[in-house]
């Protein structure tokens, strides 16, 4: 069994508070935990490591945390749709019918193609949550699963389910699966649903994730429902608080993002997803400036299409130049640390993940540098490793991938399971669901 991993010869980019960059790099990992951070030279003195995986034209950094996730099934047969049409026609029905085999399979997909594209950590919504958990638990991403929760006539989870998932899955594989109480949103839920989800959280000692402002037509059909908008609607129940995830909040009043401020909730800026559902874009600078911690997601591969986190720190960066006329906002830095060090926030988890750092849990990427699209690399005072890295580089150019101190792939195979058998699963579970909703 490997307890001791050195990664060096990199360029390590390790996303803590200094922002510290070296340019000639290791970490040394001891079990489950980074021991040592620093130049190469220094590091690779300390201890005599089991494994050395060398990182020479490649940069070693922190996983990236994809703050608003939900595995998926369907991917690319329900494009096109106005956010209400889509759920009402292909999200709920796929859901209500969907077989916990089914979501098992669907959860090995997302998630081995997250572990790909560099994702280490996955805070997911979706049904069947202990099939999830299991997949998780096997191919060892890290996982922070919720149910999608509604009233019950909606046919999909209820409150008792997810404290189920709680009860079975909070805590397993060394704390690397999580749960928490998901809320799918506030058209499909009751006042008196909404009105138990805090205390149902606080009661199993654990946070939310909740959809919130996503579109015009949900702001609508909540001002209508409940006299409220969303965001002050969740405010009033006591649902907001630094332990629950926002999802979207693209359509926000002043008085709504001073909300989130006050109660210290984080949010998910999905900007794939707001942008092809046409519901718009998140005020992220507005966001921000206020003091709210905005991490980033991909949200579901039927509504992206992809959950390349590469791609969405692109989106996230230039979405808001674009629609603002402004160069300046959201450089690299900022994004690298929205994917890291807030998602970890947002999570909660800030001592844990989102940096390389002495004592914290060893969730490393390596990106192969050594690419045409990531050349020149240029050191020294014109560094650019940060502009490659959101700008330029891709998924598919993650190399390995270390979470929790294991190496889940390496030269870009996954080493805890069949990609082939991954594909011809979740395909057939696919084709399966698809064949009784239609
Ligand atoms: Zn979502």
């Amino acid at each position: 069994m490997t307890n001791s991993i050195l990664i060096s010869n990199g360029i390590l980019v390790t996303m803590d508070q200094q922002r510290r960059i070296f340019e000639d790099g290791a970490v040394m990992i001891q079990d489950d935990k980074i021991v040592s951070v620093g130049r190469s030279d220094d590091v690779s003195k300390k201890i005599k490591p089991d494994v050395i995986i060398d990182a020479k034209n490649k940069a070693i950094m922190p996983g990236l945390i994809d703050l608003h996730y939900h595995t998926a099934i369907a991917r690319g047969v329900s494009d096109g749709l106005p956010l209400g049409t889509y759920l009402e026609t292909f999200w709920y029905p796929k859901l209500q019918n969907l077989k916990p085999d089914e979501a098992y399979w669907a959860a090995m997909l997302t998630y081995a193609e997250a572990i790909k594209s560099g994702t280490t950590t996955a805070n997911d919504m979706y049904r069947h949550m202990i099939e999830c958990g299991k997949a998780a638990e096997l191919l060892g991403i890290r996982a922070v699963l919720s149910c999608d929760c509604a009233d019950a006539s909606e046919k999909l989870d209820t409150l008792k389910d997810n404290e189920e998932v709680v009860r079975v899955m909070h805590g397993k594989a060394n704390g690397r699966i999580q749960a928490r109480i998901g809320v799918e949103w506030v058209p499909i839920s009751s006042y008196e649903f909404l009105a138990q989800v805090r205390e149902v959280a606080n009661r199993n000692k654990v946070g939310i994730h909740i959809h919130l402002n996503e579109s015009l037509g949900e702001l609508e059909m909540s001002k209508k429902k409940f006299g409220k908008r969303p965001v002050e609607l969740a405010y009033d129940l006591s649902i907001l608080g630094p332990d629950c995830v926002a999802a979207h909040c693209v359509w926000l009043s002043p008085l709504e993002i001073r909300l989130l401020k006050e109660t210290g909730t984080p949010v998910s800026h999905d900007p794939g997803s707001n942008a092809k559902l046409g519901n718009g874009i998140c005020p992220v600078p507005e966001l921000l400036a206020a003091g709210v911690t905005v991490g980033l997601g991909h949200d579901d591969t039927e509504c992206n299409n992809t959950l390349d986190m590469f791609e969405t720190m692109k989106m996230a960066s230039v979405l808001h130049r674009a629609h603002r006329v402004d160069s300046t906002l959201l450089p690299p830095e900022q994004i690298l640390g929205m994917a890291t060090n807030n998602g970890a926030k947002g999570l909660q988890m800030e001592k844990e993940v989102g940096s390389l750092e002495v004592g914290k849990k060893a969730d490393v990427i390596v990106v192969d540098l050594h690419k045409l699209r990531l050349t020149p690399l240029i050191y020294g005072k014109q560094l650019n490793i940060l502009s490659h890295l959101v700008y330029a580089a891709h998924g598919d150019d993650v190399d390995t991938v270390i979470i929790d101190g294991k190496i889940i792939m390496e030269n870009r195979v996954i080493k805890t399971f069949s990609e082939d058998e991954i594909i011809d699963k979740a395909t057939s579970a696919c084709r399966d669901v698809l064949a009784r909703i239609s």
